[in-house]
């Protein structure tokens, strides 16, 4: 049996030899006390690379995702966020249950313009919820890893400049943004407030987010992180693998998208199915029926793991531990099982 190829999740990593020495030989404190030095280190690191005053690390984008909400809200406020954001969409209804605050989507399909905000926005009225942040995913991940256009940033700040709105960048997937336009993270969350990335994910690190923004505001994220248990003492473990994410894994992204490029071009040669071209290492598949499961299942047998966000669609998402040998096989299994299980 070859090995699985698990194409669920870029969460799926696991922390390589380096990685591990790097964890094993850490400094660390006490982080409540605010005295863990490798945490303070890549704190400070993550808010250079996003041009922002502060950082401070939390165990996961949900949890930064929603300290800017806590911070930059009030009970009763709305949020506008894109068509699937991850914010609304993934985080067990952690803003209704924190921070008070119900959702209202700009756009379709994940992206959204500065005239969509206008469109989502209450009247400024006191029997309307109060539109207090609009929160943009880039790469949005449910859009299967889009990249969000910089001139609809800019539309969206102008905007928000005019009606006094902050903006979160939701920047989990921040590092494939920036690997595939060839901008700096600090140019990608110019306009925004606040900024939250994952270490997690396509960068390989076992755990850890940092939200980055306002000293004031950090200040302020700090309290919240610990009321809801995300104060953790010697996390420089964690942190020393973030770090050493960012020194070593940001380069690989660039074959994830090659990875995830090559798969799908094999999959609309079938003519069978509907792909999109992938903008980073995210591929969807959509059926013409709903076979989803059945595709997945004859997957599996192969030897490949694939995730079916919905009854006619499969996700796959190339990562560290996927080379470019394991994306070809990939590519020719997943052929033969869509060729078998979704022709017409
Ligand atoms: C993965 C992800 C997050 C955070 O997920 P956690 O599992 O809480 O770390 C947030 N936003 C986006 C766009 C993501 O892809």
């Amino acid at each position: 049996m070859p090995k699985m190829i698990d194409l669920r999740s870029d969460t799926v990593t696991r922390p390589t030899d380096g990685m591990r020495r790097a964890i094993a030989t850490a400094e660390v404190g006490d982080d409540v006390f605010r005295e863990d030095p490798t945490t303070r280190a890549l704190e400070e690191r993550v808010a250079d690379l996003l041009g922002k005053e502060a950082g401070l690390f939390v165990p996961s984008g949900t949890m930064g995702n929603q300290l800017a909400v806590a911070t930059l809200t009030r009970p009763g406020d709305e949020v506008i966020i894109g068509e699937g954001a991850h914010v609304y969409w993934y985080e067990s209804g952690a803003g209704a249950a924190l921070s008070g605050v119900q959702f209202a989507s700009a756009g379709s399909g994940g992206l959204f313009r500065g005239d969509d905000v206008r469109l989502a926005m209450k009247p400024r009225a006191y029997y309307c919820a109060r539109t207090s942040l609009v929160c943009v995913e880039n790469t949005h991940n449910r859009a299967g890893g889009r990249i969000f256009p910089g001139a609809w940033v800019d539309e969206i700040a102008a905007v928000c400049a005019q009606e006094g709105l902050p903006m979160h960048l939701d920047g989990a997937r921040l590092w494939n943004a920036s690997v595939a336009t060839g901008q700096t993270p600090a140019e990608l969350a110019r306009q925004f407030v606040t900024v939250s990335v994952c270490f997690s994910k396509g960068l390989g690190a076992p755990a850890g987010s940092v939200l980055a923004g306002p000293t004031e505001l950090i200040e302020r994220a700090v309290r919240f992180r610990k009321m809801w248990g995300g104060g953790m003492r010697q996390v420089g473990l964690l942190a020393a693998g973030a770090a050493y994410a960012l020194e070593h894994n940001l380069g690989w992204l660039e074959h994830d998208h090659e990875h995830a490029a090559l798969i799908a071009a094999g999959l609309l040669s079938l003519g069978t199915c509907e792909v999109t071209p992938p903008e980073t290492n995210i591929v969807h598949v959509r059926f013409h029926k709903p076979v989803a499961q059945q595709v997945a299942t004859a997957a599996l047998e192969l030897g490949i793991q694939v995730s079916i966000p919905d009854a006619d669609r499969i996700r796959m998402v190339t990562h560290l531990d996927v080379n470019k040998i394991d994306a070809e096989r990939a590519r020719s299994v997943m052929q033969a099982v869509i060729a078998r299980e979704a022709s017409e």
